[in-house]
């Protein structure tokens, strides 16, 4: 074989070398895409195309997928159904800035001293809200089940801070509520009003709960954010306002 015959094989060899190289690398790459499809499959939580369920624990898909249930009631109710939530939904009423064309109720909810008719996505928003982050802190920081959520009210005709003029308020269709205390099992009120200052177990709770709403709610305001709220936690589920956890 002469000098220019062997330099031809040699290309030939290192072609050959390439497309193996290649191949193997789109197998690997192949193989990568079939674990993580059958892993997304096992973890539902994970996976933006697997539907909602609020059973599922929470996962990097939980928020993406509450967000594109917001204003959309059927397929909201659809993820309430789906999950085994208790609820019953109520015909539309109201008008105008106040018309509420969704009122879904949630059942077996230990809300007190009623359980309002709320929009479907504050309902979704308390299911987990009580689950994920109320009952479990109320056990760990406070030692008892809890028993009941006091609420201050969820429908309200009005603006923002009952103005005459501004932006309507989220209470004007039911897609919030208003939170002043929760009672545990062993018979203790933990009041937004009365333990939201210092630094017990109390406090304790009543700061993890907040910041747990803000996992399920849009807009989440206590004490902190103003004096308006020294006596409840008002939590939302306006989308224009994401991000508001204070
Ligand atoms: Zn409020």
């Amino acid at each position: 074989m002469n000098r220019y015959n062997k330099s031809r094989a040699s290309a030939r060899g290192n072609t050959h070398f390439a497309a193996a190289r290649r191949a193997m690398g789109l197998l690997a790459l192949l193989v990568g895409v079939i674990a993580g499809w059958q892993w997304l499959q096992s973890h539902p939580q994970h996976s933006p195309w697997a539907p909602l369920d609020l059973r599922d624990p929470p996962g990097w898909a939980t928020r993406t997928k509450m967000n594109a249930m917001l204003g959309d009631v059927s397929e909201c109710r659809a993820v309430l159904a789906r999950s085994d939530v208790n609820f019953s939904t109520l015909p539309p009423t109201g008008e105008g800035e106040c018309a509420r064309p969704d009122r879904t109720r949630l059942g077996n909810y230990p809300l007190s001293p009623d359980t309002p008719a709320v929009t479907c996505p504050v309902a979704v928003a308390l299911e987990l809200w009580r689950r994920d982050s109320v009952a479990p802190s109320a056990l760990a920081i406070l030692g008892s089940e809890l028993a009941r959520i006091e609420h201050l009210g969820a429908y309200s005709c009005r603006r923002i801070y009952g103005g005459a003029d501004g932006a309507w308020s989220e209470h004007a269709t039911a897609n919030a509520i208003d939170i002043a205390a929760f009672i545990l099992e062993d018979g203790r009120r933990v009041s937004v009003l009365g333990d939201w200052d210092g630094d017990d177990p109390e406090a304790a709770f009543l700061r993890a709960v907040r910041d747990g709403a803000c996992n399920s709610f849009a807009t989440v305001l206590s004490p902190e954010y103003n004096a308006a709220h020294a006596d409840h936690f008002h939590l939302d589920q306006d989308d224009r306002w994401a991000g508001v956890c204070r």
